[in-house]
This record gives C-alpha cells, sequence and structure tokens, in this order.
C-alpha cells in the first residue's frame, strides 16, 4: 500500500504549489511506514523542483489541510529519529537494521527503538460561575502578548501524573487536584509528544520561575490575553474549556 509521500530537505517540507507537481526525486534517505506513509529526506543541495516551495512544518502549517498536516509531522519525526540513531550511543559502532522498526548494534548487541520526548502541558482552572478563572503564563520565546498553559518534559522515572504536579509547583509554585486528561498531540520539533490534562487549583499564590517564564496570572474569559494559535494542543485546550462555559 501506498499512502502519501513527504519529501524533507533538512527541516523543510517540500510543498507543492500547483496540482500534479512531481516530487519524484532522488531521495537520500527513505522510511515508509506500516499505513503506506513515506516520509524521504533529499540531499542539502538537491535543488528545489519548479512548483515547489520549501518550508518549514510551522509555516507550512497553515497552507496545508490539519490531517494532512499532522501526516507530515509524522514523516518528518521518522525521519529525525532516523537521522539520530545512526551510531550505538553505547559503543558507537554503526546500528544495523533490528526486527520490526529497530535498530541495532552488531558490536554490543543494544537494541534501539524509535522513541519521543514526551511532555505534559496542563490548563488549570479555580473558582466558579463568572468568577472562574484561567492560569496562563509567558515564556520569554512567545510571541509578545501571547499566554498559554504550562507544559514541561517528563523526566525518566515518572509517571504523566507526577509531571504535571512537579512542573506546576516549579514554574508556578502552587498545587493542583482534580486531574483530567485531555488529549494529545504529536510535536514534530522535532520528537515531541504533548500529552494534555486539565486541572483545578488546590492552593498557593502563582509564584512564576523566573528562569522559565517572565509572567504567570489567572484571567477571567471575559479578560483573555491574545492566545496561542490553532497549531497547538494548547490553543484546542482552550477553546474546549472556554466553548464548554468551563
Ligand atoms: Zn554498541
Amino acid at each position: 500500500m501506498t499512502g502519501p509521500r513527504f519529501t524533507f530537505q533538512g527541516d523543510r517540507l517540500w510543498l507543492p504549489t500547483a496540482p500534479g507537481t512531481s516530487l519524484d526525486v532522488a531521495a537520500e534517505t527513505q522510511v515508509r511506514l506500516p499505513e503506506g506513509l513515506v516520509a524521504q529526506r533529499v540531499a542539502p543541495d538537491a535543488p528545489v523542483p519548479d512548483g515547489v516551495e520549501a518550508l518549514g512544518l510551522r509555516d507550512a502549517f497553515p497552507r496545508m489541510d490539519p490531517a494532512e498536516w499532522t501526516q507530515a509531522g509524522r514523516a518528518y519525526q521518522w525521519l529525525a529519529w532516523e537521522a539520530g540513531h545512526r551510531f550505538c550511543g553505547a559503543c558507537q559502532a554503526a546500528l544495523e537494521p533490528g526486527e520490526g522498526a529497530s535498530r541495532r548494534c552488531p558490536a554490543c548487541g543494544r537494541v534501539v527503538f524509535p522513541s519521543n520526548s514526551t511532555a505534559i502541558i496542563v490548563l488549570i482552572q479555580r473558582g466558579e460561575g463568572p468568577r472562574r478563572e484561567l492560569a496562563l503564563a509567558r515564556s520569554p520565546h512567545f510571541k509578545p502578548g501571547v499566554y498559554s498553559p504550562v507544559a514541561g518534559f517528563a523526566e525518566p522515572g515518572e509517571s504523566l501524573e507526577q509531571t504535571v504536579h512537579r512542573e506546576v509547583a516549579e514554574e508556578l509554585g502552587i498545587r493542583v487536584h482534580r486531574l483530567r486528561y485531555f488529549g494529545s498531540q504529536a510535536w514534530p520539533f522535532p520528537n515531541g509528544l504533548m500529552v494534555g490534562f486539565r486541572a483545578e487549583h488546590l492552593d498557593g499564590e502563582l509564584r512564576p520561575d523566573p528562569a522559565e517564564l517572565e509572567d504567570a496570572r489567572w484571567f477571567t474569559r471575559d479578560d483573555l490575553p491574545l492566545l496561542p494559535g490553532p497549531i497547538s494542543i494548547a490553543r484546542w485546550m482552550l477553546d474546549a474549556a472556554l466553548a464548554e462555559g468551563d
């Protein structure tokens, strides 16, 4: 079964600008996923064909159907895994194909499986009715005026719930309870899996960690700041909460 094919040059996706444009090019690396999706990477100096625009995935998002963009991100994550696991991390020998999607070291027998970096994002609320508020924070990397739910990477040995409690305590200085799973998003920058939760404030005053955040505040729904764009689960969580009147 052959499914859609996504061609990358470095971090840039080759996006046809006209229907029927052929992307039949010589690839350096090709990964064929079980559902038929084909991910391929061309040489850094390969000329970009006519009728094709080379765009980073963020810039490609508004130009693509969301489901197609998600597939392109999946293709990118597999290519990134291939590119980053060519040698054994224990003894530096070149890895060989192993069972299934794994790679195996012929020298020391180590087997590596495709992996991703798991992170949580948590939308925290407090209060009832018109006084219901959301805790949102600003990283210095955000566009001016944008606030978002806090997020952070799961550490080895942690459950996702433990990650939520640790990140909220570290970044905001508060405690939460009543965690509810919201949903998840593969996040191809470069190999993330974002897992979304909602939670209620338990106690503590907001004290944003200055190493990570430049501000954090409680916002009512009538007085929201600029929110993240529709590319990410951060916005999906906010839209769901606001649409429910929650
Ligand atoms: Zn090895």
